[in-house]
């Protein structure tokens, strides 16, 4: 076969959805394990429905996963263009040919006919579908409809026998073309549609591996029959991936909450954890086998014979856990850098910080690492080290039960000679072990103190952090 060439396809009319970004990973991977080339086309095909800040969109959320692509509506190639609003004139040519050879026809049925006979069939107990009545127009007919100057729409004549092909998930597959009605290629605005489009679009861009999700099962029949009428000497190999449902084992949709790439991004998620969450959509490396990739092992691990027939279901809970973990195994300077932005967007840093604060955050993310699961839980938990907050219900609530324990863990905290969370660590507890006070009720108040909340990074480190001076002025306003 010749070189590995697959895409994705994705409609621009929202933000990328988290299935498209799995069928998307699949592609790039089975390409990149393959030294193959991975193709972005963009299916605007409905034009009313697709806006650039779409494109833009889906790719910059592409390039976050670090998907890149080798031909693209940006970066051009071989067999552009690569937004299919641009080829409508390649479709339509293509439709010409089938007419011309006899493959399709023109279809002069009006929705309300349509319609009509789609009810007459339900009622008879028949699968409604196309009846081909425009197949067997005689030429007077067509002549007639024609000179009236009715609309028509272009339909495929499908021939008898059947369509077999060998998928990647499910293996051999055959459908009876009574199965297939003529279907619809060309609208009669003369816009095509998507059954056409892809195929052609595919056959001219020489795409070798369709991978794509199973509700695009029923259109793969169809467009081999495209490819072969159009006289392609190869069909790709299709490859039909399982869809992605909720916990309640519907399609994954809104209704299960954002199921946007971007959401993800923007709420703290790392492209690493979403790359290794998504691989396990359907895929899975075998028994007993790590589930812990980075994209590049992922390179070498991924196989179409891993891809699993049954759907899989979206946890947010486990991707939330897994992205912890990449989380804790990123760099300090890397975790700080990628805090960073989220610190910016909550308003806890100005855009452009200072070199202050940015060694300040370079020496705070050590004491977060643990407690983080998404980087946007990181501006609450270290507003307190760049602002003056003042303490919130709860803490506001302990540092009035605390009395007079407070103003004593002052006196202690004013007499720690070094100001370093060992020296703190050891000064509180052993006055809160000699004075008797749980060692919870002494730190409690202080930490409410300093950081303004009940839950903060470890009281310690944060009084280090935050500086002798700072961290006694709060702790003084707050004792009565
Ligand atoms: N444009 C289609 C979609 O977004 C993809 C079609 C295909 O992969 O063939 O679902």
């Amino acid at each position: 076969m010749a070189d590995v060439r697959t895409r994705i396809a994705p409609a621009p009319s929202g933000s990328l959805h988290v299935g498209n970004a799995r069928t998307a990973l699949f592609n790039w991977l089975f390409a990149r394990r393959r030294g193959g080339r991975f193709v972005l086309r963009v299916e605007d095909t409905d034009p009313s429905r697709a806006r650039d800040e779409y494109v833009a969109g889906v790719m910059d959320v592409l390039r976050w996963l670090g998907l890149d692509w080798d031909e693209g509506p940006d970066l051009g190639g071989p067999h552009g263009p690569y937004r299919q609003s641009e080829r409508f004139d390649r479709h339509r040519a293509a439709a010409e040919r089938l007419l011309a050879a006899g493959a399709a026809y023109r279809c002069y049925c009006t929705a309300e006919d349509l319609e009509g006979r789609r009810k007459e069939a339900l009622a008879a107990g028949r699968t409604p579908g196309y009846d081909g009545r425009c197949r067997a127009l005689s030429q007077p007919a067509r002549a007639g409809f024609e000179a009236e100057g009715r609309p028509a729409m272009v339909r495929f004549a499908v021939p008898d026998g059947e369509t077999a092909f060998v998928d990647l998930v499910h293996g051999e597959a055959r459908v009876e073309h009574t199965q297939i009605e003529d279907f619809a290629i060309l609208r009669s605005n003369g816009l095509p549609l998507y059954t056409l489009a892809a195929a052609v679009d595919d056959l001219e861009m020489r795409i070798t591996h369709v991978i794509r999700g199973d509700d695009l099962f029923a259109a793969t029949p169809k467009q081999i029959l495209l490819y072969r009428a159009l006289g392609a000497g190869e069909v790709p190999v299709f490859g039909h991936v399982p869809l992605i449902v909720g916990a309640d084992r519907r399609p994954l949709s809104k209704r299960h909450g954002d199921v946007s790439v971007e959401w993800y991004r923007d709420h703290g998620f790392l492209p690493e954890a979403m790359v290794n969450y998504l691989a396990l959509l359907g895929w899975s490396p075998g028994d007993g086998v790590t589930e812990r990739f980075t994209r590049d092992e992922l390179v070498a691990a991924f196989d179409m014979a891993g891809v699993t027939r049954h759907p899989a279901a979206f946890d947010r809970e486990k991707l939330t856990a897994l992205n912890g973990e990449k989380i804790r195994a990123l760099e300090d300077p890397d975790l700080a850098a990628r805090v960073e932005p989220f610190l910016v967007s909550a308003g806890v840093l100005a855009g452009d910080p200072t070199g202050e604060q940015r060694a300040m955050l370079a020496r705070a993310v050590p004491s977060i690492r643990e407690r983080l699961a998404r980087l946007d839980e990181a501006p609450a938990q270290l507003e307190f080290l760049f602002h003056d907050v003042s303490p919130d219900e709860k803490a506001s609530a302990a540092i009035a039960r605390a009395g007079t324990i407070l103003g004593d863990g002052l006196a202690v905290l004013e007499a720690v000679a070094s100001w370093e969370a060992e020296a703190l660590q050891e000064a509180l507890q052993d006055w809160a072990d000699r004075a008797g006070i749980k060692r919870k009720d002494a730190f409690q108040p202080i930490r409410a103190a300093v950081t303004g909340r009940l839950v903060s990074p470890p009281l310690f480190e944060s009084l280090e952090l935050l500086g002798r001076e700072v961290a006694l002025a709060r702790v003084r306003r707050a004792a009565p």
